[in-house]
């Protein structure tokens, strides 16, 4: 193999992690290959306005967000292929990347491929979501002033979500199947105390209401089976995250929720010339900033673990 044939960097995936690596790989001219996979621009792609990305001061869309990355990137040598990488093989000293249009040899690889929040399965999320639906109470919260809005969920997330809630709407209703509640003790009385907070327990949401942004559910008691109408303005699921992690698995540790577990201070993993960044090794934060943040470690990372190959 010609030294031409093998890559220094390539990274799985374009969202906010991935396209800060490819920026930072790029300027240290690594000349990085990103597989963007089936949904280029990642999580934000479905968000409607984003608020709290640092240097935007004017909201802009997920999407118009994620080009400017994609440019940025693009700017200083990045190429794109949109496609999903099928496998990930480490060999002695580099990693065969396989994807439909073919393989890929590359001394280091950087997994960006995110989190999945996951969703109720219902016909209506497809056309709601980001238009009241959201699964991110953290990015979303704001525009939701004086409204009403349901929190799905019985763990820490979802008592967290609710009581974050409370800062803007003027109702937050957990709705939640079962009535024992997986949230920490303490967490679930300070919702329970709140008087914002109302409860629908055990019911799950059977249908949302709205054709072009929410305007309320039917919920279902889950053991009766009965239904009723609640109005409502905004939907939060907070029933928790998949990251993304099939393609490393047989290469990393994961933490028991399933996230990739790097080193302190590192996006290192246990595979040397493997890193990670962005949703996929971050249970708590989960933010389009701390992705980068992280995407940023990782392109720095591999830059030195490759300069160690060469000394
Ligand atoms: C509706 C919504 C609104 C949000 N709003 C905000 C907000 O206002 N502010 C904020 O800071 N955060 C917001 N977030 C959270 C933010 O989007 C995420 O924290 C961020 O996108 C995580 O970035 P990431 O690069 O780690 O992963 P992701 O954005 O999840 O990107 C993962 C990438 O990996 C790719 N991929 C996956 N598998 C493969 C494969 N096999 N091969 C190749 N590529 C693959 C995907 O195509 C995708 O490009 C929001 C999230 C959602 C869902």
């Amino acid at each position: 193999m010609t030294p031409t044939d093998m890559e220094r960097v390539v990274i799985i995936g374009s969202g906010p992690a991935g396209l800060t690596a490819a920026l930072y790989a790029a300027r240290a001219m690594l000349n990085p290959l990103v597989f963007e996979g089936t949904t280029p621009g990642g999580q934000l792609i479905v968000s409607y306005e984003v608020e709290n990305y640092p240097g935007f001061p004017t909201p802009l869309s997920g999407p118009e967000l994620m080009q400017l990355f994609r440019q940025q990137a693009e700017r200083f040598g990045t190429r794109y292929r949109t496609e999903a990488v099928e496998r990930v093989e480490h060999l002695a000293d580099h990693f065969l990347i396989t994807a439909p249009s073919g393989q890929v040899r590359s001394r280091t690889v950087i997994a960006a491929t995110g989190a999945v929040a996951r969703r109720l399965d219902l016909p209506a999320e497809k056309r709601l979501y980001g238009r009241g639906i959201s699964g991110c109470a953290t990015c979303d919260g704001a525009f939701f002033r004086n409204k009403h809005v349901l929190v799905v969920g019985g763990g820490n997330t979802a008592m967290e979500d609710a009581l974050f809630l409370t800062r803007f709407a003027s109702q937050v209703t957990i709705v939640h199947r079962r009535h024992y509640f997986r949230a920490a003790p303490v967490e679930l009385q300070k919702a329970r105390n709140h008087p914002k907070i109302a409860w629908r327990v055990p019911y799950v949401i059977a249908d949302i209401l709205g054709e072009t942004s929410v305007t309320g559910a039917v919920l279902r008691h889950s053991e009766t089976g009965a239904t009723e109408t609640i109005s409502c303005d905004g939907i939060f699921v907070a029933i928790g995250h998949d990251p993304q992690t099939a393609l490393f698995k047989h290469l990393v540790e994961l933490d028991p929720a399933g996230y990739i577990i790097t080193q302190p201070r590192s996006t290192a993993t246990r595979t040397p010339g493997l890193f990670a960044c962005g949703d996929v090794m971050d249970p708590v934060y989960k933010q389009a900033v701390t992705a980068a943040g992280t995407g940023c470690m990782a392109a720095l990372d591999a830059q030195h673990y490759l300069e160690a190959l060469q000394s």
